[in-house]
């Protein structure tokens, strides 16, 4: 049988390879030449696993003696921060050019025991800090819908392959919206699942707090069914939590409704960094949802526009700490200097790139002495308070919606020389990072956008947020599937 691989989901292709119409070698093999056409231009990936095929052989046989699950023979592509043994995980960093990991990460040990097949690793954000992969210490990572724009960031690279068809479904990481923000820029589906829902075990650390391992697919179905793979209690990750610890909290929440309600913050969406398109597009989803039946309801968030200041204190507060440990001497580069002192100088000099080193100094500044209560524990203080106004509208609602970036996919180079506008892209996305709930970004249909140069530009793909309860991932899966007709 002919793959098309645009009409593939992970059902339909389990289907296939539960069938015989073709077998595991054979999609892997037709993502190996997807890939062999499009990555030099896309650069999407960092490497393509030269055993790839070898696993999809064994998923075959797995196949055959009728002991596949819904991953196996599933070709799929894995961010670069997620360890794969013996495989190199370079965080996209010169620091890491040739670390090869001693262990499985915990995900990858889940996913090897469902037989899924690991396609290659890709391309990110140095150590996950960025928004479109221009950070990254091998090239950016191009949008598939137009090569001259970004793919978005951290998780560019798996997003990227999964809209390009170059994957059938990939994992990212998200500590701010990496997951989210490059499926809005790639016209695909992203789950950040609850904080806790997914080990971190072999996941290299940006801000401990917030980091989600999370689906990047073409469907709500697709995340849905790698959440379940993913999520469980970990001996190895003290944050992990038990599917029983939310389950009181939704259930009576949500109990005897037909349909779910949807909370909007109005007056967090009035600014004037949002593109009117977005709003547009999104005041379209919203109308729709309500012709299906939902009901939505104006929801006020009182102290969500502290979001993003929270978000940049506490994350790189915390990335300086977990940044500590790339010293030149346990891990990966390593450059002499005259003294012991200078050798960690050096190393850092030549491993790291400028945004790493900005957060470096970034966070060990509001953790100074003297900063510390002025600047952390204030934005600690404010995080709980974001937290509480969110459970405080969870009593009235069952998801909150938002657009899931301000704009569309933007110019590669468009805002590369200036931070803060590349860190006002996260204005929607990082609350649920602070907050630890589920968020999750749905494709909209296509506006036509105002491009900044003045040009309308043909339908670029933008994301609706929805945020949920903490633990009701079902809830986003639900709206997800209503949306997108699945
Ligand atoms: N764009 C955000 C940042 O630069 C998010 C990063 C992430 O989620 N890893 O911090």
């Amino acid at each position: 049988m002919k793959i098309d691989l645009n009409k593939l989901n992970i059902v339909r292709a389990h289907t296939h390879l539960m069938n015989g119409d073709f077998t595991s070698v054979e999609l892997t093999r037709a993502y190996l030449d997807e890939i062999k056409k499009k990555n030099s231009e896309v650069n999407a990936y960092l490497e393509v696993f030269d055993d790839a095929l070898e696993a999809a052989e064994n998923a075959d046989k797995m196949i055959t003696e009728g002991k596949a699950g819904m991953m196996t023979g599933i070709p799929i592509a894995i961010k670069d921060n997620i360890l794969i043994k013996g495989k190199i995980a370079s965080a996209s960093s010169k620091m890491l050019e040739d670390y090869q990991a001693t262990y499985d990460a915990t995900v990858i040990s889940k996913l090897i025991k469902e037989g899924a097949v690991f396609l290659g690793r890709t391309n990110m954000d140095e150590f996950a800090m960025g928004g479109s992969t221009e950070n990254s210490a091998y090239g950016v990572t191009k949008n598939p819908h137009d090569l001259s724009r970004v793919a978005g960031g951290s998780s560019g690279g798996s997003a990227a392959a999964v809209a390009g068809n170059m994957a059938l479904v990939a994992l990212g990481s998200d500590t701010g919206g990496s997951i989210r923000q490059p499926a809005s820029y790639c016209g695909i589906v992203g789950l950040k699942p609850t904080y806790g829902r997914v080990s971190r075990y072999g996941v290299m650390a940006m801000g401990s707090s917030l980091d989600q391992i999370g689906p990047l697919a073409n469907t709500v179905g697709d995340c849905e069914i790698i959440y379940n793979v993913l999520k469980g209690k970990d001996p190895k990750d003290g944050t992990t939590i038990s599917e029983e610890t939310y389950k009181i909290e939704t259930s009576g929440a949500r109990s005897g409704k037909k349909k779910l309600t949807i909370g909007i913050p109005r007056h967090f969406l009035g600014g004037d960094g949002i593109d009117k398109e977005v709003m547009s597009a999104f005041e379209k989803s919203i109308d729709s949802l309500k012709n299906k039946g939902y009901e939505i309801k104006e929801v006020q968030l009182p102290n969500i526009s502290y979001s993003l200041m929270v978000y940049y204190i506490v994350m790189p507060a915390e990335v300086s700490s977990n940044m500590a440990r790339f010293d030149g001497v346990r891990f990966g580069l390593h450059k002499d200097g005259k003294t012991g002192i200078e050798d960690y100088f050096e190393s850092r000099r030549a491993g790291l790139g400028k945004e790493v080193i900005r957060r470096i100094l970034l966070g060990t500044y509001v953790l100074s002495s003297g900063y510390h209560d002025a600047y952390y524990n204030r934005a600690n203080a404010i995080r709980a308070m974001i937290t509480e106004d969110f459970s405080k509208a969870f009593e009235s609602v069952d998801l909150i919606a938002t657009p899931t970036a301000p704009s569309p996919a933007f110019r590669i180079g468009e805002k590369a020389d200036d931070p803060v506008s590349m860190y006002l892209a996260d204005i929607f996305t990082a609350t649920a990072n602070l907050t630890g709930m589920p968020a999750m970004s749905i494709p909209m249909n296509g506006e036509k956008f105002e491009d900044s140069s003045g040009g309308r530009e043909a339908g670029l793909p933008i994301g609706i947020q929805f945020t949920a309860r903490h633990g009701d991932e079902a809830a986003l899966f639900e709206v997800g599937k209503e949306m997108l007709g699945e």
